[in-house]
């Protein structure tokens, strides 16, 4: 789906798909310097981080693995929980290995805090965070996020993996949500 697809649905176009694309591409050349020879066990947090985590993927030039984990978040609403719960384990052990978090979007930073703390105590080699874009909140919680594509104003936004009650994921590129979609 393009941006002028959903012309009315979005009250401010942030980042077209090329841009994003060209962000991408310099984490990723960031990451394959970082982490030559180290095998990156990439952790995509579901669903929002699919997009961000099969571009950054393809776009490395070193071998990685990729497993995923499933976090409670936002539900169908706008406003964050504040209640963190994990919905889906990964699958393989992270013990010895070079963790990095693929998120979509970092907002009050509850999410990532918890997440960090809970892998940190299953003693990985080391934990870093990639994200795709960060609200100004979060720096309340002070997660460092090494790898950011960019950092956007506090209003909700849609698109390039985040959704609005399931919809807008497949969005290439990302907006601010017209207020008229959800009130
Ligand atoms: P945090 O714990 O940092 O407040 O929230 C992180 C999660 O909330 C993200 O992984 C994402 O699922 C959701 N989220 C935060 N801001 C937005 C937004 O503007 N749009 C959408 N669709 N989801 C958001």
């Amino acid at each position: 789906m393009n941006l002028d697809d959903v012309p009315d649905d979005l009250s401010a176009v942030l980042f077209t798909e090329e841009q994003i694309t060209t962000r991408i591409r310099e984490l990723a050349a960031r990451i394959d310097q970082d982490y030559a020879d180290r095998n990156p066990l990439m952790v995509g947090i579901l669903n929002g981080a699919v997009m961000i985590m099969a571009d950054l993927s393809r776009a490395l030039s070193i071998h990685c693995e990729m497993d995923w984990m499933a976090i409670s978040s936002y539900g169908s609403g706008v406003s964050s929980s504040g209640v963190v719960r994990i919905l889906k384990d990964m699958n393989t052990s992270v013990v010895g290995r070079h963790v990095l978090i693929v998120e979509d979007i970092v907002d009050t930073g509850l999410t990532l805090a918890y997440l960090i703390e809970n892998l940190k105590s299953r003693n990985p080699a080391s934990i870093e965070v990639c994200a795709g874009f960060r609200k100004p909140e979060a720096q309340r919680n002070e997660v460092e996020v090494k790898y950011l594509g960019f950092d956007i104003p506090s209003d909700f936004v849609v698109g390039y993996g985040l959704d609005y009650a399931g919809r807008y994921r497949n969005l290439r590129g990302l907006g601010i949500l017209s207020p008229s979609v959800y009130s």
